[in-house]
C-alpha cells in the first residue's frame, strides 16, 4: 500500500482541529477530520457563555478566513471579543457549512486508540512506511480507518486536573463528585439554580477560576444568600491576578483585575496557601481538609478550575516524546513553564519543533501545551499552518514560521513563595530561539 494516498487524519473539530481542516483543503491534500461531538467544537460549547480575552483579529485562521472570504462570508469587527458560542456561530460553523471542509467531517466518532497498522509501539522495521490505523467508536460501533499522517487537536478540556492539590485526586474527592464540576458554570444563566443561595468554593487561580469568580460575584450581589470562597494553593497572590492595565490583551487584564477587586470589596473570600488534601462529604456538602489540616466549607458547590492535562491514552502504542515535566511537546516546554514565567507568549515554532520520533504525528492545538495555561488560539493557527506546509512537502514554508503573541503583563521570573522550587532541570532539551525578543526572564 501507498500510504501518501491515503488521507491525513485530523482528530477533533475543535478551532485548531478546523484550522487544520482549512489549510489541508486549501493545500489540495485528502484529509478527514473526527469529532467525538454530535458537532464541531464541542469542547468550546462548554463554555459558550465565557467572553474571550481575544479580539476576533486573533481568533480566525488566515486560511479558513480566506475560503470563508471566497465564498461571500463577511468577517466579524476584528477589535470585538466574541463568547464561544459567537466564535462557533459566526466563524466555526460557516467554515464547516463549506463543502470541502464539512464533508471530511465525521462527528460522532470518538477516537480511541492510533497505531501503525498491525504494528506495535516496539517494531522498527517498516514503520515509517506503514499507514497510521485510527479506531473510532460511533454509531455503527467501532471502524478502523487508515491514514498517511495524524493531527491531533483533541485539546485538554475533557480532562481536568483533580481538587486535590498533588495531581490526584483528593482523598473523598470522588465521593462528592457529583457537587463537584470542572470547568467555568454558567451561574448567571444556564447553571444559576444550582449556584444561586449556595455556599460556593472555586478552586484554582487561572483565567478560568478568575471567569468562575467573576461571575459568581455577580451573582452573589443579586441573590442574597450566595456565598463565595476562592481557594488557591499559593501562599501569596501576587501575579495571580496578572498585568492587569499592562496586559497586551485589554480583556485578559479586565479580568484580572476584576477577580482582584471582588476580593477587595469582600464579595468573595480569598483562601490562600490551601492544599486541598481531602473532602469530607456529608448531607450534601463538602468540607475541604488541607494537607497542613486547615478545613473550609462546608460548600454545597465545588467549581473546579484547577487546569488541565492532556489524555495520552489513545497515543500508547506511538512513540511520543514529550516533556516531562507539562506533558507538551518537549521544545515548547522552557518558553511555557510556569514555574519559570507568565509570559503568555511564546516563540515562534512549528512542524519541527511538533514533530516526535513517530513521522507524520503532531499534536497540536491546546494539547500541544499539555498542562500549561497560555495557550492561544493563534498560536495553534501558525502551528497548523507550519505542519500542513511540512505534510505537503513545502519544506520552506513549514520553516518560516511567524508568531508575535500580545504579553501578560507578567512576563518576569515567577519568585512568589509558591514557585521557590527549583526550575526543572531540562538539559537535554531542544532550545528554541526567543524571535520576538521580548519574552522572557
Ligand atoms: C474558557 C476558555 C477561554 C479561552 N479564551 C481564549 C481566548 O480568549 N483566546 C484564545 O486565543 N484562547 C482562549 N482559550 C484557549 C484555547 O484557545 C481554547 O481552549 C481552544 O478551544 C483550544 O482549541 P483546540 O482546537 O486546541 O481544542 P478544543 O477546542 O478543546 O477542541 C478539541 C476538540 O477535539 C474533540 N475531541 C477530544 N477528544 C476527542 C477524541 N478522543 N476523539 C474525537 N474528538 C475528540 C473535542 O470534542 C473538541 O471538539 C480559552 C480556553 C478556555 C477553556
Amino acid at each position: 500500500m501507498n500510504p501518501t494516498a491515503l488521507p491525513v487524519a485530523v482528530i477533533g473539530a475543535g478551532p485548531v482541529g478546523l484550522a487544520a481542516a482549512a489549510h489541508l483543503h486549501e493545500r489540495g491534500i485528502p484529509f478527514v477530520v473526527f469529532e467525538v461531538g454530535d458537532d464541531v467544537a464541542t469542547s468550546v460549547r462548554d463554555w459558550a457563555h465565557v467572553q474571550l480575552f481575544s479580539p476576533w483579529s486573533y481568533n480566525i485562521d488566515p486560511a479558513a478566513r480566506r475560503l470563508l472570504e471566497a465564498s461571500g462570508w463577511v468577517a466579524p469587527d476584528g477589535d470585538e471579543h466574541p463568547t464561544g458560542g459567537e466564535l462557533i456561530e459566526h466563524y466555526l460553523v460557516p467554515l464547516t457549512s463549506l463543502p470541502g471542509i464539512g464533508s471530511a467531517l465525521r462527528t460522532n466518532r470518538l477516537v480511541t486508540g492510533i497505531t501503525r497498522a498491525g504494528t506495535d509501539k516496539i517494531t522498527t522495521a517498516g514503520r515509517s512506511e506503514t499507514p497510521f490505523q485510527i479506531t473510532t467508536e460511533g454509531p455503527f460501533g467501532p471502524e478502523r480507518t487508515l491514514a498517511r499522517a495524524v493531527i491531533d487537536a483533541t485539546g485538554t478540556w475533557f480532562t481536568p486536573n483533580p481538587v486535590g492539590a498533588d495531581g490526584r485526586p483528593a482523598i473523598g474527592e470522588r465521593h462528592a463528585a457529583d457537587l463537584i464540576e470542572a470547568g467555568i458554570p454558567d451561574v448567571l444563566g444556564r447553571d444559576r439554580r444550582r449556584y444561586a443561595r449556595r455556599r460556593v468554593a472555586v478552586v484554582g487561580s487561572g483565567h478560568s477560576a478568575q471567569n468562575a469568580v467573576r461571575d459568581l460575584a455577580v451573582l452573589a450581589e443579586r441573590t442574597p444568600g450566595t456565598e463565595v470562597t476562592w481557594i488557591v494553593r499559593r501562599s501569596d497572590p501576587g501575579q495571580m491576578f496578572g498585568g492587569k492595565a499592562n496586559d497586551q490583551l485589554p480583556e485578559r487584564g479586565r479580568l484580572g483585575a476584576d477577580a482582584e477587586h471582588v476580593v477587595d470589596n469582600g464579595v468573595v473570600q480569598l483562601v490562600t496557601g490551601f492544599r486541598t488534601d481531602r473532602i469530607t462529604y456529608a448531607s450534601d456538602q463538602a468540607t475541604l481538609v488541607a494537607v497542613d489540616g486547615r478545613q473550609v466549607g462546608p460548600f454545597d458547590r465545588i467549581v473546579n478550575a484547577t487546569g488541565f492535562r492532556p489524555d495520552m491514552a489513545m497515543l500508547s502504542e506511538l512513540r511520543v516524546d514529550v516533556d516531562p515535566v507539562l506533558q507538551s511537546a518537549r521544545a515548547l516546554a522552557p518558553m511555557i513553564d510556569p514555574n519559570v514565567h507568565s509570559c503568555g507568549s511564546v516563540p515562534p515554532h512549528g512542524a519541527a519543533e511538533l514533530a516526535h520520533p513517530e513521522p507524520g504525528f503532531y499534536i497540536v492545538g491546546a494539547k500541544s501545551y499539555g498542562r500549561a495555561p497560555t495557550f492561544l488560539l493563534a498560536t495553534g493557527y501558525e502551528q497548523v499552518r507550519s505542519v500542513v506546509a511540512d505534510l505537503a512537502g513545502d519544506h520552506a514554508a513549514s520553516k518560516d514560521v511567524q508568531l508575535i503573541l500580545p504579553e501578560t503583563g507578567v512576563c518576569s521570573l515567577d519568585r512568589t513563595p509558591a514557585h521557590a522550587a527549583p526550575v526543572p532541570d531540562r538539559t537535554t532539551l531542544i532550545t528554541v530561539p526567543d524571535a520576538a525578543g521580548v519574552c522572557c526572564n
